[in-house]
């Protein structure tokens, strides 16, 4: 072991010692080498598993006769009052960008050994307000994780939300979204052309975000659209 390594564990263990990690699932003190979440919690976290099943699948379902997706994949269920539903409300809301990262870096693993393939992935925006005072987009950090697993790029910036006023909307393509106050549009058209394109998000519910930024990437004319989140919210 060389000088330098020892003098850094040593840093290391010191602040440890001081400045502990908590498990963003349980509150628990994290060991050393634990990330983020504890042992108990990581094997705790219930598996989606939808890649095992990316055609039919209850992501899948909620997409059905609205958006065509070649596959539609989840690292994880999530449920109210859970440890996802706590690691979830930590990334977005409590500046813990890494957890984001590893969990595209674990679901990038399960994806890598299954063999899958996308030419590049592209986060659902954030409302540049929000991002500005967050720091970051939650979905970017998870797609920042799978890249790097799978070893293809991702680009934050293909998508993004913009805000009208009421007349801009009137005179807009955006008409048959009235209403809304925000829309999704797509800034690097030439990117996506031909590409089979995984598009991230961080929880699924309804599912209308994916489908409005799913569209743009399909009007935009890529040969195939993929969505995948942290988890998806099955009854
Ligand atoms: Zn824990």
């Amino acid at each position: 072991m060389s000088q330098l390594k020892r003098i850094h564990d040593y840093a290391n263990d010191f602040l440890h010692l001081f400045f502990p990690e908590y498990c963003l699932g349980c509150s628990q003190v994290l060991y050393k080498h634990e990330r983020n979440i504890c042992l108990a919690c990581y094997l705790d976290m219930p598996k989606a598993n939808y890649h095992n099943n990316p055609a039919d699948n209850a992501l899948n379902t909620k997409f059905r006769g609205r958006t065509p997706l070649r596959f539609a994949l989840a690292y994880l269920l999530y449920r109210k009052g859970s440890a996802v539903q706590a690691m979830i409300h930590k990334l977005k809301y409590d500046g813990e960008r890494d957890m984001g990262v590893y969990f595209g870096q674990l679901y990038g693993q399960d994806l890598r050994e299954k063999g899958y393939h996308f030419d590049l992935i592209v986060p659902v925006p954030l409302h540049p307000h929000k991002k500005q005072s967050r720091g970051y987009n939650q979905a970017a950090a998870f797609a920042e994780g799978l890249a790097q697993e799978l070893n293809i790029p991702f680009d934050e910036d293909v998508l993004a939300k913009h805000i009208f006023t009421k007349s801009q909307t009137k005179k807009s393509r955006w008409e048959r979204w009235a209403g809304l106050e925000s829309s999704i549009g797509i800034k690097k058209a030439d990117l996506v052309q031909a590409k089979h394109i995984l598009l991230v998000d961080d929880v699924v519910t309804t599912g209308s975000t994916l489908e409005m930024c799913g569209q743009e990437l399909l009007n935009a004319g890529c040969a195939s659209l993929s969505v995948a989140a942290i988890a998806n919210a099955a009854d």
